[in-house]
């Protein structure tokens, strides 16, 4: 596969775009040069070495030659590929016409060995003072898995309506008709809405004037129910011939068991609004996850894509080694999934959670699956763990699962103090979490083993497990 010939628009999914925006045009240079890519970044970018200065290319893999353009801004440099002189093993034709403008997905140009290969690099890189990183868990089939769809609405170029996704730090809508990442049931939906609004005379909102009624449509599907859930995020709560519509829609969609209609009439680029309204079913869906069956509201968070989740939690599970007679603390519990999940297997657990729709849906969730040795908590994980440790309580293990960020000193001082006997650490970002093991691995703990799961496909995020005991233990 030499001399490919690249039509990635110049401000397609890379840095220069936004820079472009806060770096005048006119300090602008621009240079050429055949080069080798040496390895990539942890967002999937190519890294090449130029005039001995590192500089990240947009969709250049490891081994491949190319001829690039180095774009400078003052201090901000990228790469955009001309032509790929020679190309990696890996590299795919993407499977989505939309890719190169969309942005959800980074790293279609590769097959899924290679993102695979990728992700166990990356984690392997950042755990390599750690231990031994075990292969990485794939799915068999990585695509079609989001449970979760948003879709912004607006007229397209010619006066028609769409609906997509914003490019990537932008406000424009890349219209969407078939996402290759999520439940294909959802991309129907969109269409007949699309449909109908034509019908309805139904306007999709217009950002800049402020005009218009239909912002977004937020889809949720419970994957063993086959539940799904419409939110119809409206800029007014005046819906003219709402009954219709629904009507209209739920002949069209049978299969859909609530619909919601949300009112958002602020200049915001949230997609929820605070008023919500249910205008068809009980306004929530359910879904089953490792044997327990979960609530889910418009708002709460819910991992979104259940297969994976099913086995990263089964992992986590395994990893503690439970016995039956642990206190065990679901830190960051969300809607308490993992700490209902695993309360069959120990003593009790007690959750701790920083949203309190997430509490509300958790402890709803304990009562939904009769389970009574669960008690979930509102508030800061890291106050909430400093609090247990004043007041002489004990824990046996620490399940955490914190976002993006990380955990803090707060949560991790404490943690050390009350010592547990194991610890599993969760992380959607492997890089906060290696920052973080290193704090746990200075105060008493070993880590006993590492488990990267791929529940992000064709994206380049990567989950990592890591199972750590005291080192007294
Ligand atoms: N364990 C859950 C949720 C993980 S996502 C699951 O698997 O579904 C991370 C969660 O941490 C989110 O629900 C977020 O609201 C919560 N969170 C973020 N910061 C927090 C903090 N400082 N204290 C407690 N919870 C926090």
């Amino acid at each position: 596969m030499n001399n490919i010939k690249h039509n990635f628009k110049k401000n397609s999914k890379n840095n220069w775009k936004s820079n472009k925006k806060t770096h005048k045009k006119r300090n602008l240079k621009k240079e050429t040069a055949v080069v080798k890519c040496i390895g990539m970044d942890e967002d999937g970018k190519g890294i090449i070495i130029y005039n001995k200065e590192k500089v990240a290319v947009p969709y250049l893999l490891e081994g491949e030659t190319a001829a690039v353009e180095i774009l400078r801004n003052g201090k901000y440099v990228t790469g955009r590929i001309i032509e790929i002189k020679k190309a990696s093993l890996y590299r795919v034709k993407p499977k989505c016409p939309c890719y190169n403008e969309c942005g959800g997905c980074q790293m279609q140009h590769m097959s899924y060995e290679g993102q695979s290969q990728f992700k166990q690099k990356f984690v392997e890189e950042l755990m390599k003072s750690y231990g031994k990183v075990n292969p990485i868990i794939t799915m068999e089939e990585p695509y079609y898995y989001r449970n979760k769809i948003h879709a912004t609405y607006t007229y397209g170029k010619k006066g028609q309506i769409v609906s997509g996704f914003y490019e990537e730090s932008s406000h424009r809508i890349i219209p969407i008709e078939r996402c290759i990442i999520q439940n294909p049931k959802a991309d129907e939906i969109n269409a007949s809405i699309r449909e109908l609004m034509k019908s309805f005379k139904m306007k999709p909102y217009d950002e800049v004037r402020g005009e218009g009624f239909l912002r977004h449509v937020l889809i949720k599907t419970g994957f063993a129910t086959k539940e799904v859930m419409v939110v119809l995020v409206v800029s007014s709560s005046v819906f003219p011939s709402k009954n219709n519509f629904v009507k209209a829609l739920l002949k069209k969609h049978p299969e859909i068991t609530t619909i919601i209609m949300n009112v958002n009439n602020k200049k915001t680029s949230m997609v929820l609004g605070d008023r919500e309204k249910v205008i068809y079913g009980k306004g929530r869906i359910k879904d089953i996850l490792c044997d327990c069956t979960f609530d889910i509201s418009p708002k709460s968070f819910y991992q979104i894509n259940p297969v994976q989740t099913h086995k990263l939690y089964s992992k986590a599970i395994d990893m503690a080694h439970f016995n039956g007679d642990e206190v065990v603390m679901d830190a960051y519990s969300g809607i308490g999934t993992i700490g209902l999940i695993m309360s069959k297997k120990v003593k009790s657990v007690i959750g701790v959670e920083l949203n309190k729709d997430s509490v509300k849906d958790a402890i709803k969730n304990s009562k939904l699956n009769n389970i009574k040795n669960a008690r979930f908590y509102e508030g800061d994980a890291g106050e909430f763990m400093v609090d247990m440790d004043q007041a002489g309580e004990k824990l046996d293990v620490v399940m955490m699962d914190p976002p993006r960020s990380g955990s803090d000193e707060k949560f991790l001082s404490s943690l050390v103090k009350m010592s547990p006997k194991r610890v599993i650490y969760i992380s959607c970002n492997p890089v906060t979490q290696a920052r973080d093991l290193k704090f746990l691995t200075k105060h008493g703990y070993k880590v006993e083993e590492i488990q990267p799961v791929d529940m992000f496909c064709q994206t380049y995020h990567v989950e990592n497990v890591v199972g750590l005991c005291r080192k007294n233990f």
